[in-house]
């Protein structure tokens, strides 16, 4: 058993293991700079391992039947609802967003374990009935295998569960590599896993960087792969993954446009945009990036944004009333704020300035403050790059066409999102924006557990998300059969 921050181990069939890897990397708090622990590289024969273990325990996983693999969820959601605030306290330490957020996250993963509980209705197949006489046709849903989950530093606790319960509730068996940014919070979910009596080798916890990740891709018996990251990485993962033989599910970056038309209610709309561009210091794939104000709403919406990113409490995420925490490393806030000395010396017009933040108490912190850029040359490198930190910029276009064509023309599609009080621009947004999330009057459209996560051309890799059926899909493999009984198959019997 271990979950103290000093020490990060693996968990491998059944047990908590030492990384054989020499290579440790440091892990820090972003708000106050204190080291946690350092995670291990875990090297290819960690990973082989863990597969082993996951292979082993793949038959006999796949024969219990899926109505006792849920009663294990169900223990997990009640361990995971007991310890909510230890963990949302974990993911604010090591990640740095605020209490509310983390709260929000954890929420969000208890939520899918919840939908995966459904599975014993989810999981059924279909059959017709004489499709010629006295022959039937059943198409059944079967377990995939041993499964891969790669997960980025952003969301620790949602980010995993948007697979993990529905695998194990299919008849899968799991490795999971959780970011070597942020090991903690899966350090104390698998101390509640350890405790629910999952059989050995059911669920493994593989701590690592590129090898591990490498290795996955590679092992003969990793069946299927979901990776959540950046665009370059899941492009990466989905070709490496597909070219040897898996299935994959790859969800990458974004750079997410929101539409302001001028008959918004648009002190509303600034607000909802502000916490959208500057909530979990902008590092949310579901970030709004880009504002564009159609006609005349670019100057009151402008002064909202403005009094909201100069107005958002900055600070350490479990002090109360902080509303922004850092960026998660000082490789990060450095690249931000490169981005946004690119984005100025391109042309654009600095309205907040966030860079240089100094917050008292927190001299270590990486701590970027809300910054708002207004009339990005476009093209621009910046205004192609995502720039995953508390960063909007607007600009200003003359009609809602232009603003969809804005939006179809950028290189990601993860989500767009339309504020108006014009139902017939709402439903023309929604028909042609190509993106896979779409907000209306809604600044971060992040899709219920019971709705695949979704995301279109750069951000999304594959054809099945995460989530809900989607994710019960992914994680069964579909088997038809045809049958014949003699005895009954002559129209007299
Ligand atoms: P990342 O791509 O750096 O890392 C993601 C995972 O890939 C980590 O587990 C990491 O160890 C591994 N990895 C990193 N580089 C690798 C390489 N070269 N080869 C193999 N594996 C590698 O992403 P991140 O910085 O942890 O997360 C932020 C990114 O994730 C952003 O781009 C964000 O938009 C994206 N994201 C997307 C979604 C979505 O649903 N589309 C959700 C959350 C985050």
């Amino acid at each position: 058993m271990t979950n103290t921050w000093e020490q990060v181990r693996n968990y491998v069939a059944g047990k908590w293991q030492d990384s054989l890897a020499v290579d440790r990397v440091l892990v820090w708090d972003p708000a106050t700079g204190e080291r946690l622990g350092n995670v291990p590289m875990s090297s290819s024969s960690d990973v082989g391992t863990a597969v082993q273990a996951a292979a082993k325990a793949a038959p006999m996983w796949r024969r219990v039947p899926v109505g006792e693999r849920t009663n294990f969820l169900f223990k997990l959601r009640e361990l995971l609802k007991q310890n909510f605030e230890d963990l949302s306290r974990t993911i604010t330490i090591e990640c740095g967003k605020t209490l509310a957020e983390s709260q929000g996250e954890v929420q969000r993963a208890i939520e899918n374990v919840e939908v995966a509980c459904g599975t014993p209705a989810l999981i059924q197949g279909y059959n017709s009935e004489d499709i010629a006489v006295g022959i039937d046709e059943i198409m059944i849903r079967q377990p995939v295998g041993v499964c891969a989950v790669i997960a980025p530093f952003n969301f620790p606790a949602m980010i995993p569960f948007w697979f993990l319960p529905y695998a194990l509730a299919c008849g899968n068996t799991v490795v999971l590599k959780p970011s070597e940014r942020v090991p903690f919070t899966m350090q104390k979910v698998f101390g509640l896993i350890d405790t629910i009596g999952l059989p050995i080798g059911v669920v493994n916890l593989v701590n690592g960087g590129r090898e591990a990740v490498d290795a996955l891709l590679d092992h003969p018996h990793v069946r299927a792969v979901s990776f959540v990251g950046s665009s370059a990485v899941a492009r990466y993962v989905y070709s490496r993954a597909a070219a040897a033989g898996k299935r994959v599910q790859c969800q990458g970056g974004a750079k997410n446009p929101v539409v302001i038309l001028p008959d918004a209610d648009l002190t509303m709309a600034g607000e909802i945009v502000a916490d959208s561009a500057f909530g979990c210091a902008g590092q949310r794939c579901l970030a709004a990036s880009f504002a564009i104000a159609v006609g005349e709403a670019a100057e009151p919406f402008t002064e909202v944004i403005q009094h909201r990113a100069e107005s958002r409490i900055t600070g350490y995420g479990l002090e109360q009333g902080v509303q922004m925490g850092p960026v998660i490393t000082p490789e990060s806030k450095a690249r931000i704020e490169t981005l946004v000395d690119r984005a100025v010396s391109d042309g654009a017009k600095l309205v907040v300035d966030g860079r240089n933040a100094a917050i008292p108490d927190y001299p270590k912190g990486t701590f970027v403050r809300p910054t708002v850029l207004a009339n990005l040359p476009i093209p621009s490198d910046v205004a192609r790059t995502e720039i995953f930190g508390p960063v909007l910029s607007i600009n200003h276009v003359d009609t809602i066409d232009e603003a969809i064509e804005f939006v179809n023309s950028g290189e990601y599609g993860n989500m767009a999102c339309l504020f108006t009080s014009d139902g017939s621009n709402a439903r023309k947004f929604r028909y042609q924006v190509e993106v896979g999330n779409v907000g209306i009057n809604v600044g971060v459209a992040a899709p219920m557990a019971y709705f695949p996560f979704s995301g279109a051309r750069g951000s999304f890799f594959g054809d099945l998300h995460g989530q809900g059926r989607d994710a019960i899909e992914f994680f069964t493999q579909q088997k038809v059969a045809v049958e014949r009984w003699p005895k009954t198959w002559s129209r007299k019997f």
